[in-house]
């Protein structure tokens, strides 16, 4: 559980408190270039976690496109068309075709389209995950709460709880801001412990 009041805990947290307001972190999703300049600094990163499911990030950009085009969250359309935005194509029956050999979709014989199997579910919420990172494609919303305790989330996987108050969404961005801050410096670190030839954009 976080504390009720946060606080900037470091010197660089105060120094992009004091750079980026309220309002504009409000609209965070839409102010791609603020968040750019927020987080173009890594911090030194933990130790990494375990990797769980299949990592869909190393599939082709074609098979990314098309796992994701095969999730149902509001984020779809924002990271489709980045993850497309320099390319001629969009993804083709052989890149479904790919994600059916991997056991991360289907087509059952009446469906005219794809669907995530249970197996893709979670290889695509990942990859939803770490493309809105990649992107910077942040939406921090209020979903339920209980009692004094209010959750945010956002689709590039932050969650928290905070104290229900007048200031409830900016201590919970504050924290999604440290969060995300973190998550691009371990990025940074994978990318840079890649061999030649894997690492991308
Ligand atoms: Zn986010």
């Amino acid at each position: 559980m976080m504390p009720a009041h946060h606080q900037p805990q470091s010197v660089t947290e105060s120094f992009v408190m004091s750079r980026v307001s309220l309002s504009q972190l409000q609209n965070a999703n839409r102010s791609i270039q603020a968040m750019r300049a927020m987080f173009d600094q890594p911090n030194a990163a933990p130790a990494l976690p375990a990797p769980a499911a299949f990592d869909a990030f190393t599939l082709p950009l074609m098979q990314q496109a098309a796992l994701i085009q095969l999730t149902e969250t509001h984020v779809k359309r924002a990271l489709i068309a980045r993850l497309l935005e320099d390319a001629q194509d969009k993804p083709q029956a052989e890149d479904y075709r790919a994600l059916v050999d991997l056991g991360l979709a289907e087509r059952r014989e009446a469906d005219r389209w794809h669907h995530l199997t249970r197996a893709g579910v979670e290889p695509a919420k990942i990859l939803t995950q770490k493309l809105c990172l990649r992107f910077n494609v942040h939406m921090l919303t209020e979903g339920g709460d209980s009692g004094w305790q209010v959750r945010y989330a956002c689709p590039c996987g932050f969650s928290t709880m905070v104290r229900r108050s007048r200031t409830a969404w900016g201590n919970a961005a504050t924290q999604h801001a440290a969060s995300v801050r973190t998550k691009i410096g371990i990025g940074n670190l994978v990318q840079a412990l890649k061999p030649p030839g894997m690492t991308e954009g």
